[in-house]
């Protein structure tokens, strides 16, 4: 049976994870409000604006609930600025991230000039051809945690995608191509035991 995955649907880009999503042959439904979270079996925060996502996230309560059953173990996995809500710290005052993976992350840290870029991503886990990569005002992932694997990185060596235990992160948008590689892998992070 297709697996139930929830999109947190607050603000953002959520539309196209859900069309992505199905075409990888899951079941996506919105989460806008912790009832919604109920027989989710895996969740994706989008690209957006962290801190509309995080305000509303704490509007609806659903920030405590996000954060128990990720710590539970549910698949999870943020694009963008859902690295941001996802990551241990930031360089920056605000938001205040849920603090779940251990990363360090500043906000569009890929500098204004060159604020939206496209790359070629190897990703061993994906297979030998390359991924386009879209960024768009990106946050710069700036320190990995010893228990964070590098799923991804920029030519010049700068960190992009990242997993931690049953966490996915990348500070692209794999939602925006049409390629659904990365959804499929996170569709299988949500089938290990
Ligand atoms: N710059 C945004 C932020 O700081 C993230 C951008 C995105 O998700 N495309 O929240």
């Amino acid at each position: 049976m297709a697996k139930k995955v929830g999109v947190l649907a607050l603000q953002g880009d959520f539309a196209e994870h859900e069309t992505a999503l199905g075409r990888a042959g899951a079941a996506p439904v919105q989460v806008r409000l912790p009832r919604d979270l109920a027989g989710v079996e895996a969740l994706v925060i989008p690209g957006g604006e962290s801190t509309t996502i995080c305000r509303l996230m704490d509007v609806f309560d659903l920030s405590g609930e996000i954060e128990g059953r990720v710590r539970d173990g549910m698949p999870t996995w943020g694009t963008c600025a859902g690295l941001i809500v996802l990551a241990a710290s930031l360089t920056d005052d605000r938001p205040k991230p849920l603090g779940l993976m251990d990363v360090r992350v500043q906000r569009n840290g890929y500098g204004r000039q060159v604020d939206s870029f496209e790359a070629d991503l190897h990703v061993p886990e994906l297979g030998n051809d390359a991924f386009r990569a879209v960024f768009i005002r990106a946050p710069v992932i700036a320190e990995v945690g010893p228990g964070v694997k590098t799923l991804a990185c920029l030519d010049d060596g700068s960190v992009v995608a990242v997993r931690q235990r049953n966490i996915l992160a990348t500070s692209f948008h794999p939602e925006l191509t049409g390629d659904h590689r990365f959804h499929s892998y996170f569709l299988s992070m949500a089938s290990e035991e």
